[in-house]
């Protein structure tokens, strides 16, 4: 699985700034997401070949009592122990604060590595900007400037040194990987049980200790799936249990470890913000979806389809993946489910032959023409496929560039329907050839 870094500091170090620049390389393929906070607290991020997951903290008041500081706190701590790496990011221009030093304590005891982020030191001398925080006893400080990049490059390289490249991913055929994920008490270790609880699991591989991922085998329909934990399965007898509280890392490690992701969200509560970002960070993932709606026994029609409402138009950012209304306790509503998962990592996998992407392209120019921007109307030429889970459609021609973002998601909308590739994420990249 990815490593995850996760940065932690008191407020206004710069971490969000350190964030943004550490997972960037990732939103030029991220439009704009209608619906989705902007505040996003996670993200992917790359170098070379290494991917990792980062995590920011927002501010950490170890010694905060009560109140959503104690709150905040308490995820901090949370994120620090589940953390493969810590970066903690001070002020280079403020130097060392009492703040800090409570805060090193509080990692040094967590036994995670920590490398320490000196940061806003551009322009200054290195040498000198890092001295002081020695002090922290963390090890030798990285003097970085996140605004304007410098030092970052190096720190990652330190941070990641201990982890190897990924292996590729060839994906074993006839298994999908699942992972089922969601706030707590959606009901997924419920749902988990309807899957596994009778005779269907293969093979259960508990892991040494908490920190590893679990897979289990089990079979559905003929057809071989492995799911992947997100919070410390353990079988007792028969059933088995999510014994670990909700865990942000554990879960977007196995949304992107998994092939095909089951969100599932509680038809008796509001959507709520962890719904949203977990969702959204399928999507940015690339990771083919189903949407369970769960609790959806004892619901009478007409707060059915106030629910429904609601809920399509909230997770409208998500539309490409089917929903479910299933009751996890009376294992109603699994089976159609579990077709749309098949559907779903068909889809991921497609094969997009380019003259068939060609036509469809050229079909669909000659439905709508771009919009002429300025002196240039936008050709479209060709289409080939350059990449799968998910597809990803790379589209040849002259001033794609000046193609509106309104276009590329009517093309988005017309591969869908020839291709039928509901289910999954669908990429579309602009490349202007001469
Ligand atoms: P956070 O509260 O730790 O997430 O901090 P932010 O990322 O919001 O940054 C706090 C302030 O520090 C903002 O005004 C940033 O523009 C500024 N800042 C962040 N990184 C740097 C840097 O490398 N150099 C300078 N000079 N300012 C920075
Ligand atoms: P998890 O934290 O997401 O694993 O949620 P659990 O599976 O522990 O379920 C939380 C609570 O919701 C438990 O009390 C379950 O009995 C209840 N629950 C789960 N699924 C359903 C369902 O389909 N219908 C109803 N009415 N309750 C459910």
């Amino acid at each position: 699985m990815k490593p995850s870094i996760v940065l932690v500091g008191r407020p206004n170090v710069g971490k969000s700034t350190l964030f943004n620049r550490l997972t960037r390389t990732r939103d030029a393929l991220v439009a704009d997401i209608p619906g989705l906070t902007r505040d996003r607290h996670y993200g992917h991020g790359r170098l070379g070949s290494k991917p990792y997951l980062v995590i920011d903290t927002g501010g950490f008041e170890p010694l905060a009592k009560d109140g959503i500081m104690l709150q905040m706190a308490r995820q901090t701590e949370q994120a620090i122990d589940e953390a493969d790496v810590v970066i903690l990011v001070v002020d280079g221009r403020i130097g060392i604060t009492p703040l800090d030093k409570e805060i090193s304590r509080r990692l040094r005891q967590s036994g995670r590595p920590v490398f320490v982020a000196v940061n806003k030191s551009e322009g200054m001398q290195h040498g000198l900007v890092i001295a002081d925080f020695h002090e922290l006893g963390l090890g030798e400080p990285v003097a970085i400037s996140a605004t304007h990049g410098e030092g970052v490059r190096a720190l990652l390289d330190l941070a990641l040194l201990p982890f190897p490249e990924p292996a590729d991913d060839v994906p074993d055929s006839d298994t999908v990987r699942v992972a089922i994920v969601g706030r707590p008490n959606v009901g997924k270790s419920t749902m988990i049980n309807a899957l596994l609880g009778e005779d269907r699991v293969i093979a259960f591989d508990q892991p040494g200790t908490t920190r590893d991922a679990i897979h289990v085998d089990f079979e559905r329909a003929g057809r071989k799936y492995t799911l992947i934990d997100t919070a410390g399965l353990r079988r007792r007898g028969n059933v088995f249990e999510t014994i670990e509280k909700f865990s942000v890392i554990k879960t977007l490690q196995a949304i992107e470890d998994a092939q095909v992701v089951i969100l599932v969200v509680d038809a008796r509560q509001e959507i709520g913000d962890q719904d949203a970002h977990i969702a959204g960070f399928i999507r940015e993932a690339g990771r083919a979806l189903v949407v369970a709606v769960n609790k959806w026994d004892g619901l009478d029609s007409y707060v059915r389809e106030q629910i429904k409402g609601a809920l399509e138009s909230q997770l409208a950012f998500i539309d490409f993946a089917r929903f479910h209304y299933v009751s996890a306790l009376q294992g109603q509503g699994l089976e159609p489910l579990f077709r749309s998962v098949d559907a779903a990592y068909k889809a991921a996998m497609a094969d997009l032959p380019t003259p068939q992407l060609t036509r469809a392209l050229i079909d669909a120019v000659a439905r709508q023409a771009p919009p002429r921007n300025g002196l240039f109307r936008p050709k479209l030429r060709y289409a080939h496929q350059g990449g799968r889970n998910p597809p990803l459609i790379v589209i040849h021609g002259n001033a794609l560039d000046k193609l509106p973002e309104s276009y590329r998601r009517y093309l988005e909308h017309l591969f869908r329907e020839v291709f039928k590739l509901q289910g999954t994420p669908l990429r579309i990249q602009f490349n202007v050839s001469s």
